[in-house]
């Protein structure tokens, strides 16, 4: 008799702390080995899927801690907003599903890289809503920024943030920036409280980059203390001579059931869902 062994997917579960989420980790886990995968206890190389438990917090976190992993991210949104999870705890059997029949979608999101020339070293960080360059709390900082080699503006207010298409709808959106479709490859730059007065001139709206631009930034004061902030973490660098940020080379890759839509989820999530609908088929 010839057998064929089928060896079993091995798929990780995230989940943050609280006991809701980690509840639904037990419920999923015995789905999950129901339905013939194998939940592992630490992410592994050959790890197919990510399972992500709780809010987009808990997703930056997941992102963070386990070094942006290449495997896909499936959400099940127990936080506040959720606005990266593709799906509720009421509907993982549809997702468990929907995942062994191949019928889902992937969502590519890239990723951002700073490179931090300070004392003599460099350091990297990278982000996946945001990179932010401050100053020190609560004082203005003035930083020189160029664009690729060509210098733009003397920068004066509470710092510049760098936000991709993924983020635009979060920390960018609060500070006034517009919201971008993540199949677009943008940068987008906004000013965190610009001044602009008759001492100190800066833009005071988002500029747009292509996704081969990078942003340098100069701090202009002596000291040159710079705090950044990544996905909502804190970093705080000293004697900083320049920071370089742009897209990475690193790809996230999210796991979005059929009918995600990034503009009905902002709509559901942003405004509620008494929106009137339109129908895409009407006469332009
Ligand atoms: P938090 O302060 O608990 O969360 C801020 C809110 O942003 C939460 O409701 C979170 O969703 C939501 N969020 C995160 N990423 C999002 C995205 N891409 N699109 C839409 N909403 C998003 O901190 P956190 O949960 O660790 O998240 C860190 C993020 O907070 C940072 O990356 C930054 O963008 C954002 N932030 C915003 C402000 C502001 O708007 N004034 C200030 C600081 C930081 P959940 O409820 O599902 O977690
Ligand atoms: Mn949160």
């Amino acid at each position: 008799m010839v057998s064929i062994m089928y060896k079993k997917e091995n798929v990780y579960i995230y989940s943050n702390p609280l006991p809701v989420s980690l509840d639904l980790k037990k419920v999923l886990t015995e789905k999950l080995q129901k339905a013939g995968f194998n939940v592992i206890p630490e992410l592994q190389k050959d790890t197919s899927l990510i399972f992500c438990i709780g809010g987009d917090g808990t997703l930056l976190h997941l992102v963070h801690e386990l070094n942006f992993p290449t495997a896909p991210i499936a959400g099940i949104n127990t936080g506040h907003l959720g606005f990266f999870q593709d799906t509720s705890p009421d509907r993982i059997d549809e997702m468990i599903d929907n995942y062994k029949q191949g019928n889902f979608y992937i969502q590519n999101l890239r990723t951002l890289k700073a490179t931090i020339q300070h004392e003599g070293k460099i350091s990297k960080w990278y982000g996946m809503n945001e990179m932010i360059v401050k100053g020190n709390v609560g004082c203005t900082v003035h930083l020189s920024i160029s664009i690729g080699q060509n210098f733009i503006e003397h920068f004066s207010g509470d710092g510049i943030l760098l936000s991709t298409p993924a983020g635009s709808t979060a920390y960018n959106y609060s500070l006034g920036g517009g919201l971008v479709d993540p199949s677009l490859e943008i940068l987008q730059v906004t000013p965190i409280a610009p001044m602009n007065t008759n001492a100190y001139r800066s833009f005071t709206s988002s500029l747009f980059l292509p996704a081969d631009k990078y942003l340098f930034i100069k701090p202009e004061r002596k000291d040159a203390h710079v705090r950044m902030q990544a996905d909502g973490f804190t970093r705080e660098y000293n004697h900083v001579d320049t920071i370089m940020i742009g897209y990475s080379s690193t790809t996230l890759h999210m796991l979005k059931s059929r009918d995600f839509d990034f503009w009905k989820k902002v709509k559901e999530k942003f405004l509620g869902n008494d929106n009137a609908n339109f129908s895409e088929t009407e006469e332009r």
